[in-house]
């Protein structure tokens, strides 16, 4: 579905972002990008949502292709235009309108009434609380409330291609659960998703595929499975969670029991 091609970003004239990321989102699964601080995860998503530009962020090279369609030189707005939809990091909701007018903003491009009820059907369908909540202001949702909230914004437009920067960030172990299965249902519904995660646990156990950057490379890549098991992963990245969340790692265990078959652990650069 999405090709990224030695991808270069700098922000400025001194720093280098990302220097030459190759990886694919395949039509069937959902990606998962994990890496530390500062690894370059949010540059990679405002790289193909078109966004870079807006934090003074330039591609020096490299090429990112959806589907047939070259679109790294392309605005933000012919990119949602084409299906892809991103929901930033740190919940941006309006926090003065009311969940249904959050909503119905994400569905101003929609071609017709009948297509936006539609939508505002599937979100509701995924998150009952945003029916429920319709007409409160969102500013007064809970943080896992408001999560819900941004991703179900960005479904309103019927997107083919979510990317989601760090949907689990400040919530509770139980509310970032629920996020997990719901990435997996809107997944099973036909949309592909990229995730961008510091949760690994929680993005190992949700994504077919993975890839880890550090500063600015592709680190590894591989099947989600195969990734979970891989001793470096699992000391860099899964190996904090198991103290503070026990019961994650025990789910991310079962997981990769689960998913033993399905290997495909490859080293990259790095
Ligand atoms: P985090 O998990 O902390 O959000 P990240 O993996 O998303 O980290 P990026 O935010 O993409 O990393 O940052 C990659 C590099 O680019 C870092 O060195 C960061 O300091 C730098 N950077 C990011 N945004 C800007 C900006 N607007 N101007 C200058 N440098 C930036």
């Amino acid at each position: 579905m999405l090709t990224v091609r030695n991808l270069q970003v700098r922000y400025g004239r001194s720093v280098a972002a990302l220097h030459g990321i190759d990886l694919d989102v395949p039509d069937d699964g959902v990606l998962a990008v994990l890496g530390s601080n500062g690894a370059g995860k949010s540059t990679l998503l405002r790289t193909i949502s078109g966004t870079l530009r807006m934090h003074r962020g330039t591609v020096v090279g490299g090429e990112i292709h959806y589907g047939d369609r070259r679109i790294d030189k392309l605005d933000p707005a012919s990119i949602v235009g084409l299906g892809i939809v991103g929901v930033p990091e740190g919940r941006q909701i309006f926090a003065r309108m009311t969940v249904d007018e959050n909503l119905r903003a994400g569905a101003m491009g929609a071609r017709s009434a009948q297509r936006r009820a539609a939508a505002r059907e599937r979100v509701h369908e995924l998150f009952p609380v945003l029916a429920e909540r319709a007409r409160q202001r969102a500013g007064l949702l809970s943080g896992g409330e408001q999560q819900m909230l941004a991703i179900g914004r960005a479904l309103m437009s019927g997107p083919r291609l979510l990317l989601l920067d760090e949907p689990s960030l400040g919530l509770a172990p139980k509310v970032v659960a629920r996020i997990g299965e719901i990435i997996r249902e809107i997944h099973a519904q036909g949309t592909a998703v990229v995730l961008v995660e510091q949760n690994a646990v929680m993005a190992l156990q949700v994504a077919d595929h993975a890839v880890v950057l550090e500063v600015g490379t592709v680190a590894l890549s591989g099947s989600a499975a195969g990734l979970s098991e891989s001793e470096e992963v699992q000391r860099l990245y899964l190996g904090g969670h198991a103290e503070s969340d026990a019961a994650a790692q025990e789910e991310a265990a079962a997981a990769r029991t689960q998913r033993a078959g399905r290997r495909g652990l490859s080293r990259w650069a790095g």
